[in-house]
């Protein structure tokens, strides 16, 4: 009997002993069910700065889980040999994960290095017992929910880091996905806390790409955009790395969408971001969450 899948915007309807798309979820029976559940072969402590997340705790470390699995297939991914295939890995419980977070007085979990939706069973219950014992929680992720994906993890997860990969055309060529589902998902999170990565690809990202991607930003009230340089990697290993210089010229245009604080990544450049109130040069990232000129609040969770 074919059964649903509904952790992703996919929606997979699957045979009998299959699995979806992601190679992850499977219908046993008629179920659909997660066999690899808990097993996490990627465990870190990682300064939340890596997720990037810069408005969020600055300063403090966070507990990287990472599962096997993704739902989209990018060539570029950086992350490819635990996206795209599934490694056996130290199986991890939400006690033993939170009692470490406790016991080593970090004040987070994050969710992170592949597709938490598509192992978003055991985040959730990872998630739900670490807010119970007051630790914050983080999703970094593709953002291409489903609906019902949605509202299970909205009430568990305190920040999220947003990949926007590119246009339509992009998702469609080279993440063999689509940017819609990302963009409703924006729409879905919003009141949470929400940062937004988009790596740079020379020669990909084009100036009205970027101008692109930062309108529809704006629109959704996206504060924080991290453009961070590619480097050659998976099926796109021959391709050159993305230049400073290349990364200055987009970093420039994204600053035009009113977008207000923009972070360059893997790279050497400094942030120039000022406050959007009295427009005076902030350190960035900022250590507290008030501008030091005027007062005014600025976007995060600082404590
Ligand atoms: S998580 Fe997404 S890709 Fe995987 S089986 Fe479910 S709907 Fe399909």
């Amino acid at each position: 009997m074919r059964a649903s899948c509904d952790f992703c915007f996919r929606k997979c309807s699957i045979e009998e002993g299959e699995y979806g798309q992601c190679h992850v979820r499977k219908n046993s029976g008629g179920k659909i069910v997660s066999p690899h559940y808990g097993e996490i072969p990627a465990i870190a402590l990682d300064p939340v700065e890596k997720k990037p997340l810069y408005h969020f705790l600055p300063g403090t470390k966070t507990l990287s889980l990472g599962a096997s699995g993704c739902n989209l297939f990018c060539d570029f991914c950086q992350n490819w040999t635990l996206s795209q295939r599934i490694s056996k890995g130290e199986h991890i419980s939400a006690e033993k994960a939170v009692s470490y977070a406790i016991r080593n007085r970090i004040p987070s979990i994050s969710f992170t290095y592949s597709e938490p939706l598509v192992w978003q069973d055991f985040m959730i219950s990872t998630a739900s017992m670490a807010r119970e014992k007051g630790l914050r929680t983080v999703m970094v992720s593709n953002g291409s929910f489903s609906d019902e994906a949605l509202k299970r993890i909205l009430p568990v997860i305190d920040a999220f880091n947003i990949d926007v990969k590119g246009d339509e055309d992009f998702y469609r060529k080279i993440c063999h996905g689509s940017l819609a589902p990302v963009l409703n998902g924006l729409e879905g999170i919003a009141g949470k806390h929400v940062e937004v990565t988009t790596m740079i690809i020379e020669g990909i990202h084009t100036p009205s790409m970027i101008e692109k991607i930062g309108k529809e930003l704006y629109q959704r009230g996206i504060s924080v955009w991290h453009l961070s340089r590619f480097y050659p990697n998976y099926k796109m290993n021959n391709r050159k790395p993305t230049s400073e210089l290349y990364l200055a010229k987009i970093i420039k245009i994204a600053k035009t969408s009113g977008v207000p604080f923009i972070y360059p990544g893997n790279s050497f450049l400094k942030a120039d971001n000022h406050c959007p109130h009295c427009m005076k040069p902030i350190y960035t990232p900022p250590l507290s969450g008030e501008c030091p000129n005027c007062g005014e609040r600025i976007y995060g969770v600082w404590t």
